[in-house]
């Protein structure tokens, strides 16, 4: 039997407001715990939220980006349940009429045959409140006792919920998908992304049908995906188990799970507990908060405000600088690395987005990811970078060399030109500083066919053997040509020129 994997996608983003979405409480990560509390997050009697604008600002950014219905009129909905991090006993969030309706996410996938671009319908975006957490780990009480805590400083974290159509096919895409949309809202500076703690977490709704079935099978949710991977890892176990399990005679019990990492060779996914539907909350609009209503001219003003879209980016890259669809999704990756690719290309002119695409993805990316992968502060700056790729443009260190200095200046081995005179500004100044490190090493490349010629004769006359062999017809032995005057002019000749004279004289 051949089974479709169905996968649908909720994702908790943390809004990137400094207060809380109800009260006026930080909020900032790491704080004592229970020093980020307002009346309204420890559910003190009497007090009343009071909506916060940037939360539902940031909202709206997020629906146009994605090419959603913001809807003017919109209500915040009481989720009632019980848990001790939820003092209220209650959540706010959306229900029936969320801020955000609709919508398109288009990520690039890695199949069998190639990249593909996929694009999901989104369902719905609503704001809510975070809970609080429960410390149940090594938490000492205060009789020096093993207990559990309560800290209510998330409590009334802004979250915007991002759920999609169940129409992801397989962890591939899952994961394809939440990278693109961790990029967009970081692009969109509404959320900082950091998934370790809990700013961008994601519940995977998984579950299986016949190939060519069209109902959806029953599904199981796994709970707070805070890693990529273990987003992989989590559906994989579960598409196993779910495919074993039916083709053993068993059905799926809709249920919620959770992902444990450290179980099995790969991680394996357990029950946490039965799953609850919507009329078990008991929802009702929350009498405490009028309807948000957004005005279009309050719509027009954050579009107005928006940047430019990876999207709309990597459609530049294709179309203006031909460069790859797999190219334009990398260089596309985060808001860093986009901005410091036009940085590099607004230096050098759109005739070297190529190069400055295969340095960055290349030299440059395995530096970043050598640090922890943080684009906001590049191994060696854009202006830096242009200039590496413009002396290799002008023929004035080969490519080589080029890679050996940029390894050096992103080591920090050496004063970096540019950081030489932070205030000389601008390309020329640094460029005049990176060839007077070139001149100071002797980088500069040989392309003077005088030397280039001296240097063959020599290999020749010192190669008899090898000589006679590639002219019997191993033309493999070009490559040891090559590697013994590129060895004799100290790595510096001109790959190209030393290629021609190479042949020019073999032929000979
Ligand atoms: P909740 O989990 O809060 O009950 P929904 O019923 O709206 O919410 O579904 C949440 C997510 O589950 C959505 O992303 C939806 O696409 C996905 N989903 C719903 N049914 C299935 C299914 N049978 N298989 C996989 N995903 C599903
Ligand atoms: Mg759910």
């Amino acid at each position: 039997m051949n089974w479709e994997v169905v996968i649908g996608l909720e994702t908790h983003t943390q809004l990137s407001t400094r207060s809380k979405i109800f009260s006026g409480a930080s909020t900032a990560f790491g704080a004592e715990p229970n020093s980020q509390t307002a009346p309204v997050d420890l559910a003190l009697p009497g007090a009343l939220p009071v909506l916060n604008r940037g939360a539902v600002e940031r909202a709206i950014r997020f629906g146009l980006a994605i090419g959603a219905t913001v809807a003017p009129l919109s209500i915040f909905a009481r989720k009632n349940y019980f848990y001790p991090d939820l003092p209220k006993g209650y959540q706010i969030s959306q229900y029936e009429l969320p801020v955000v309706q609709g919508g398109r996410v288009s990520f690039v996938v890695e199949q069998a045959g190639g990249a593909v671009t996929k694009t999901i319908r989104l369902t719905r975006a609503h704001l809510e409140e975070d809970a609080g957490k429960s410390l149940h780990e090594d938490f000492v009480g205060l009789h020096g006792e093993k207990s559990s805590g309560i800290d209510l400083n998330r409590a009334g974290t802004p979250l915007l919920e991002i759920v999609t159509e169940p129409e992801l096919r397989s962890s591939a895409e899952a994961v394809a998908y939440a990278k693109a949309l961790h990029g967009l809202v970081t692009w969109l500076g509404i959320c900082d992304g950091n998934m370790q703690e809990g700013s961008f977490r994601c519940d995977a709704n998984v579950s299986v049908r016949p190939l060519g079935e069209t109902r959806l099978g029953t599904r199981c949710e796994i709970k707070n995906l805070n890693s990529f991977r273990f987003m992989q890892q989590a559906i994989d176990y579960e598409v196993e188990r779910q495919t074993a399990l039916i083709e053993d005679g068993g059905t799926v019990i809709q249920q919620t799970l959770l992902f444990d990492p450290d179980r099995g060779a790969h991680g394996e996914t357990r029950p946490m507990r039965s799953k609850e539907d919507a009329h078990d909350y008991r929802y009702f609009p929350d009498p405490d908060l009028p309807p948000l209503v957004i005005a279009p001219e309050w719509i027009e003003r954050v579009r107005a405000a928006m940047p430019e879209l990876p999207a709309a980016m990597r459609e530049r890259l294709t179309t203006d600088h031909g460069l790859s669809a797999y190219d334009a999704q990398t260089l596309t990756a985060t808001k860093d690395v986009a901005a410091y690719f036009d940085a590099v290309v607004a230096l050098l002119g759109a005739g070297h987005a190529k190069q400055a695409a295969n340095w960055i993805m290349g030299d440059v990316s395995a530096a970043v990811n050598e640090r922890g992968g943080d684009w906001s502060s590049p191994p060696i700056d854009a202006t830096t970078l242009a200039a590496l790729i413009d002396r290799v443009a002008g023929g004035r260190i080969n490519a080589k060399q080029a890679r050996t200095l940029f390894t050096e200046l992103a080591s920090g081995g050496v004063a970096s030109p540019s950081s030489a005179n932070p205030r000389a500004g601008g390309f020329e100044a640094r460029l005049v500083d990176l060839d007077a490190l070139i001149a100071e090493r002797g980088l500069e490349q040989i392309s003077d066919s005088g030397a280039l010629e001296a240097a063959i004769d020599d290999i020749l006359a010192r190669s008899p053997a090898q000589l006679a062999d590639y002219r019997a017809g191993k033309d493999k032995l070009f490559g040891y040509f090559v590697g013994q005057a590129m060895k004799a002019t100290g790595g510096k000749a001109d790959p190209q020129q030393l290629n021609a004279l190479l042949k020019g004289r073999l032929a000979g």
